[in-house]
C-alpha cells in the first residue's frame, strides 16, 4: 500500500522539484537588480553585511546583503568589469563586509551539467512511473493505465443458492462434490484425492450457466471471481497473459474461491485455426491460462469454471486432465425443468389463479431458462402497462410471442387479399397438424404480423423426444410445407411468406442425407465444407464430398421434399373444407390456440371466446 502511494505522487514529485530547481538557478525573484552606477551608490551609502563575489572571464558578479533604514534586509546583485582593478576597488568599497570569492567557471560547469541533466530526469522518472502502472503496482485511480490489471469482479457475499437453479438436477449433482471440497478441503486431501481445477460448463447460452457457477460458490460461501474470456483481449500483445496472472495472484490471496471465466471461447480457441488477426495475443493469453492451471499445486483451494457455448472449437490442451477435466453439458430444459424454472421466476410475480405453468412449459419447447425469465418478465411489464390487477394468460401469451417474434405490429394494416393468404397458409400448417400423424402440432396461429415475419405460427412436435425417426422428420418437413401447398390450391399463386417453412424443410433433408444417412446415399457422413472459419475452424476443413457426390446429396434432398410437398398436397386436398373453415376464422378473430383450432374444425362456434381486449389481441381461453 505504502509502495503504492509513493508512485501515484511521484509525477507531481518530480513535476514540484524541476519547478523549483528551476527557480534556485535563476536566483530568487526578490533580488535588485543594480546598474553599475546603483552599485556605486549603494556601496557608498550602505553597510553592507554580507558579499559573494564570483570572478568571470569577462564579468564578475557581485551579490550582497544590506540592512536599509526601515530595518528590512535587501538583496542585490551586479556585475562589473572583471579587471583586477576594479575588483580591488570593489573590495575596498565592501569594507568590513564578510566577502567569499566564488570560482564562477567552476559553478557555471556544475550549474549547466545539472541543468542538462534535468530533461533526462524527467523522463528517467515518468518512464520509471509508467513501467510501474503496466506492471500492475498503479493505484486503483487511473483506470487508463490498467491494462494489465485483470478484470475479475469480485463478488463477495453470494445471494443464489441451488434452489434458485431449476431443474439442471444432474448438473447440481456434478457440481456438489466442488462445493464439499471447498467447504472441507481437509477431507479430500487426507484421502489422497485431487479434485479437478477446472470445470467447463458447455450449453446454449441462457441455461443456467452462470447462476450454476453462482450457486456453487453461494452453497461453499467463497469469494466468486467473475470474467469474461473476451475481457482478456486486447489490442496489445501481453495484456490478457498478464491479467491471467493477476487474476490468480488476486485469487491465491482469497482461497478457496471460484474463478468463473464466461466465454472462454474467446481466448481458448484452438491454436493456429480460423483466420484473422490478434492471434499471438489470443494464444500468449491461453498459454498463460494453461500455465497458471498447470502451476496451482493440487488442492490449493481454487476452482476455475468456466463456460462456453462452442465446446466443439476449444483447444484440446485446454481439456487435458489437470485443467477442465470435467465437463458439465448444461441441456436446454425439458418440460418439466421448464415448468420448475417457470415455478422459480413466478415466486415473486403476481399471477392470476387460472394460471397453469405445466401447460405454459409444455407451449415452450426449445426455450432457456433465460427466455422463460424473460417471458414472466414481459408478461409482468404487460400486466402493468394495461393497469391490470394481475397477471392472466393473455398477458402471458402475448409476452411468448413477442419473446419468440417481437412485439406486434398492430399498425402495419394488410389489405384483404393480404390477409386472406396469411390466413390460408397458416391454416395450411395447421391441417397438416391435424391430419398426420408425427406431424408437428400447431398450437398458436395468428396472422398479426410480428417482427419479420407475416403471420405466424408456433408448431411444436406431438411429443418431445430423444430421437427423431425418419417418419417423424418426413412428417415435420410435411408440416412445413402445409402453408406453401395451400397458397397453390387455393389462390393459384406463390408468395415469399413461406421463406423460413423453405429453409426449415431443406435444412432438414439435407440432414438427413449427410447426416443421418436416411437416404439412398447410404449411411454415410458426408462432409460438406461450409462449417464456419470465423468460429476457429479450420480453414482447409476437409470437404470429402466430390462434385458427383453433391450432385446426388442435392437430387436427395430434392426428392425428399418433393415428396413431403406431394403429401401435404393430398392431405390438404382431403380436407379442404376444413381447411377453410380454420381460415375463415382465423380472418375473424386473427388469433387462434390449439384448442380453438380443434373446435373449429369440428364446426362448433367459438365468438364466444373472444371478449374483447385493449390492445386488440383476442383473449384465447386457458391453455
Ligand atoms: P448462461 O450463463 O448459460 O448464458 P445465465 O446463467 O446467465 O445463462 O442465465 C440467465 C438467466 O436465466 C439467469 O439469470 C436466470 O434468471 C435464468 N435461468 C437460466 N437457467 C435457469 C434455471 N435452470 N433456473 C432458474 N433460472 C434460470
Ligand atoms: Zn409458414
Amino acid at each position: 500500500m505504502q509502495r503504492n502511494r509513493l508512485i501515484n505522487y511521484l509525477p507531481y514529485l518530480i513535476i514540484l522539484i524541476a519547478v523549483l530547481s528551476l527557480f534556485t538557478l535563476n536566483g530568487s525573484g526578490t533580488t535588485s537588480q543594480l546598474s553599475y552606477e546603483q552599485l556605486q551608490t549603494t556601496l557608498k551609502n550602505e553597510k553592507i553585511k554580507e558579499s559573494q563575489i564570483s570572478v568571470g572571464t569577462n564579468v564578475t558578479t557581485v551579490k550582497g546583503i544590506y540592512t536599509n533604514e526601515n530595518d528590512k534586509q535587501v538583496v542585490f546583485t551586479s556585475t562589473i568589469p572583471s579587471t583586477s582593478d576594479q575588483i580591488e576597488a570593489l573590495i575596498e568599497d565592501l569594507g568590513d563586509a564578510k566577502i567569499t570569492i566564488i570560482d564562477s567557471e567552476a559553478s557555471n560547469v556544475f550549474l549547466d551539467a545539472l541543468m542538462s541533466l534535468i530533461p533526462f530526469i524527467l523522463f528517467a522518472g515518468f518512464a520509471f512511473w509508467m513501467i510501474n502502472r503496466m506492471n500492475g503496482a498503479g493505484g486503483a485511480n487511473n483506470r487508463a493505465f490498467e491494462f494489465s490489471r485483470s478484470r475479475a469482479r469480485l463478488e463477495g457475499k453470494i445471494r443464489v443458492r441451488f434452489s434458485d437453479v431449476a431443474g439442471c438436477d444432474e448438473e447440481k449433482q456434478e457440481m456438489a462434490e466442488i462445493i464439499d471440497y471447498l467447504k472441507y478441503p481437509k477431507k479430500f486431501e487426507k484421502m489422497g484425492a485431487r479434485i479437478p481445477k477446472g470445470v467447463l460448463l458447455s450449453g446454449h447460452p441462457g441455461t443456467g450457466k452462470t447462476l450454476l457457477a453462482k450457486a456453487c460458490a453461494g452453497e461453499a460461501n467463497v469469494p466468486f471471481y467473475s470474467i469474461s474470456g473476451s475481457d482478456f483481449v486486447e489490442m496489445f500483445v501481453g495484456v490478457g497473459a498478464s491479467r491471467v496472472r493477476d487474476m490468480f495472484k488476486k485469487a491465491q490471496q482469497t482461497a478457496p474461491c471460484i474463478i468463473f471465466i464466461d466465454e472462454i471461447d474467446a481466448v481458448g480457441r484452438q491454436r493456429g485455426a480460423g483466420f484473422g488477426g490478434g492471434h499471438d495475443e489470443r494464444e500468449q493469453t491461453l498459454n498463460q491460462l494453461l500455465v497458471e492451471m498447470d502451476g496451482m499445486e493440487d488442492n490449493t483451494g481454487i476452482v476455475v469454471i468456466a463456460a462456453t457455448n462452442r465446446p466443439d472449437v476449444l483447444d484440446p490442451a485446454l481439456l487435458r486432465a489437470g485443467r477442465f477435466d470435467r465437463q458439465i453439458t448444461v441441456s436446454l430444459p425439458d418440460r418439466k425443468g421448464r415448468e420448475a424454472i417457470l415455478q422459480v421466476h413466478a415466486r415473486n410475480k403476481h399471477f392470476a389463479k387460472d394460471i397453469n405453468l405445466d401447460a405454459l412449459a409444455k407451449r415452450t419447447p426449445g426455450f432457456s431458462g433465460a427466455d422463460l425469465e424473460n417471458v414472466l418478465n414481459e408478461a409482468a411489464i404487460l400486466a402493468v402497462r394495461e393497469n391490470a390487477e394481475e397477471i392472466d394468460m393473455g398477458h402471458i401469451d402475448e409476452a411468448i410471442d413477442r419473446v419468440m417474434m417481437g412485439p406486434a405490429k398492430v399498425s402495419r394494416t394488410y389489405d384483404e387479399k393480404t390477409k386472406k393468404l396469411v390466413a390460408y397458409h397458416e391454416s395450411g400448417h395447421a391441417i397438416v397438424g391435424l391430419f398426420l400423424e408425427n406431424a408437428q402440432v400447431v398450437q398458436k396461429v395468428t396472422i398479426i404480423p410480428r417482427g419479420q415475419a407475416g403471420g405466424y405460427n408456433l408448431m411444436t412436435p406431438k411429443e418431445e423426444k430423444m430421437m427423431n425417426t425418419k417418419n417423424d422428420l418426413l412428417a415435420s418437413i410435411t408440416s412445413y410445407m402445409g402453408g406453401r401447398v395451400a397458397e397453390e390450391m387455393f389462390f393459384d399463386d406463390v408468395t415469399t411468406g413461406a421463406v423460413n417453412d423453405i429453409e426449415r424443410a431443406t435444412n432438414m433433408a439435407k440432414d438427413m442425407v449427410t447426416l443421418y444417412g436416411m437416404s439412398d446415399l447410404g449411411p454415410i457422413k458426408y462432409n460438406s465444407g461450409s462449417e464456419n472459419v470465423f468460429l476457429g475452424r479450420d480453414y482447409n476443413s476437409p470437404n470429402n464430398v466430390s462434385g458427383e457426390v453433391a450432385y446426388e446429396i442435392d437430387q436427395e434432398v430434392r426428392k425428399i421434399v418433393n415428396g413431403c410437398h406431394d403429401k401435404a398436397m393430398e392431405i390438404i386436398r382431403s380436407h379442404s373444407d376444413e381447411l377453410e373453415r380454420i381460415a375463415a376464422a382465423l380472418i375473424e378473430f386473427e388469433t387462434l390456440t390449439a384448442e380453438q383450432i380443434q373446435k373449429v374444425v369440428k364446426g362448433e362456434d367459438i365468438s364466444g371466446e373472444f371478449t374483447s381486449r385493449k390492445n386488440g389481441t383476442p383473449e384465447p381461453a386457458a391453455a
